[in-house]
């Protein structure tokens, strides 16, 4: 049994690339599922693009994750984006001409009460505006659904074109096809700041050398607020760390994906399931929680029984973190090539508990890995995608707060349309990051 099936997407030798390009039409920083499908889809165009990661592809959040793909529960501003994902996670493996674990096996959301189904029934209304089938299923239906299952459940919403994907597969696979089109994608390659000339993007400088470019998209995943800092752009954006498990292939009780406050559970390509606790994420406070805590506080206050806050270490590292630094020596980002964090043992062992009792089916099943991510989140927990107001050509995506992966290929057509100026059909002003600063209600319409 490889014990390091998943790891081993961020467990491979760095190589520094052998030389980097003068100049190219796009750079972008950060090969995580958004930055490499923004990339593959700006190749296909023909577009001259090149990607800069520090660390590997989807070596951080776009390897680490559960691995659903959903347009269920989101913010009605992202349905847009969300639906444009769908649609081209279902072709994906065929256009790729590779294998992503893609399957729609759908997904479902139970309730342990009439409360928690309440809030389920409320995004019926977004369901029916863009067509989506979403319904609410209960008794027999769901048994069928969920067989095994060891919790009198008084219902669920059930999404029957949502799925799944294999995280290790899917950016890694994404970023092949981009290089087959033309794309250059670097490892090892962190960049540490912009070129200005006359106050616009005039090239990125990278730890190898300086890459001419007029556009620059910054998708940086985690390290987006630090790098805009480093430019004088405020961007409110907090860690948690997420802790995940697989277990061994097994019975299949399920196909899709399944979500209960105390466990979140889909079936994986392997036979085995990814699981995770329900609701906790562990929030290490950082000098970034005081700077933006007022911004956060309605995410806060709903995740608030999920949570479990701690200060340590982290606190610490943050804070000794430069926020400035010349370009021509090391930057924080070649300074954490990869964030690698670790799983929560109290976690994982909660995950056990919570997955014997409520599939007692599954309590003899080994989990074979455990790891974590560090999921990046906005204060309303949809993400920033613009050009900035402040530096003509640098533009941001970032933010997609633990639900990214899923909508990845879709921000990234939304980010391929931004940087042509090709009409996507895809409104960005929700996504502004003014809207921050500009008085406007921060409203957080989905849960993390
Ligand atoms: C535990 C967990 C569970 C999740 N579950 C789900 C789920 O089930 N479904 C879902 O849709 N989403 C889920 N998510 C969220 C999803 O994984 C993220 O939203 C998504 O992967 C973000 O993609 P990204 O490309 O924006 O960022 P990332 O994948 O984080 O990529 C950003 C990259 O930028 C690089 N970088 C940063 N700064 C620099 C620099 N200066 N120079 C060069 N490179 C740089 C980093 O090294 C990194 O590789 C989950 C996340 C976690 C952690």
């Amino acid at each position: 049994m490889d014990n390091r099936l998943v790891a081993s997407t961020w467990e491979q030798p760095l190589e520094p690339p052998a030389s980097i390009p003068e100049s190219s039409d796009v750079v972008i920083i950060g090969a995580g599922i958004l930055g490499v499908s923004t990339a593959w889809l700006l190749a296909k165009q023909g577009i001259n693009v090149t990607v800069c990661e520090k660390g590997l592809v989807a070596g951080e959040q776009s390897s680490r994750n559960w691995g659903w793909v959903r347009v269920r529960g989101r913010d009605q501003r992202e349905m847009p984006m969300a639906m444009e994902a769908m649609r081209i996670w279902r072709g994906l493996a065929e256009e790729l001409g590779e294998d992503v674990g893609y399957e729609q096996g759908g997904c479902i959301f139970a309730a342990r009460n009439d409360k928690e189904l309440d809030g389920y029934v409320k995004w019926l209304d977004v369901a029916r505006e863009y067509g989506v089938d979403t319904r609410i299923i209960e008794g027999e239906e769901l048994r069928r659904q969920v067989p095994g299952a060891a919790i009198p459940w008084c219902g669920a919403i059930y999404t029957s074109t949502d799925g799944r994907a294999e995280p290790h597969k899917a950016a890694p696979a994404i970023a092949r096809a981009a290089r087959r089109k033309g794309a250059t994608i670097l490892e090892s390659c962190a960049v540490r700041g912009l070129d200005l000339e006359a106050g616009r993007v005039a090239g990125v400088v990278t730890e190898h050398g300086t890459i001419k470019t007029s556009s620059v998209l910054c998708a940086g995943g985690a390290w987006t607020s630090l790098f805009c800092r480093s430019l004088g752009i405020r961007l409110p954006q907090l860690r948690v760390r997420g802790t995940v498990v697989r277990t061994a292939p097994t019975a299949q009780l399920l196909n899709g994906n399944v979500y209960d406050r105390h466990l979140g559970i889909r079936r994986r390509q392997d036979g085995g399931y990814s699981v995770a606790h329900g609701t906790t994420l562990d929030h290490s406070i950082t000098p970034s929680t005081f700077r933006f805590a007022t911004k956060f506080l309605p995410a806060l206050m709903q995740e608030i029984g999920g949570l479990k806050i701690s200060i340590g270490s982290d606190f610490f590292e943050e804070w000794r973190t430069p926020k400035r630094w010349d370009l021509d020596t090391e930057s924080p980002f070649e300074q954490t090539r990869i964030l690698n964090p670790d799983p929560n043992p109290r976690v994982v062992k909660a995950i056990r508990r919570n997955l014997d009792k409520i599939f007692p089916d599954l309590a003899g099943t080994e989990i074979v890995e455990s790891w974590a991510g560090m999921v990046e989140t906005t204060p309303d927990v949809i993400p920033v995608i613009e050009e900035s107001e402040k530096i003509p050509g640098f533009h941001i995506a970032t933010g997609l707060s633990g639900h990214g992966f899923g909508l990845g290929p879709g921000a990234g057509y939304a980010c391929a349309g931004m940087l042509t100026g090709n009409d996507t059909g895809i409104d960005l002003q929700p996504f502004r990051l003014s809207r921050f600063f500009d008085g406007s209600p921060i409203r957080m319409d989905s849960p993390i």
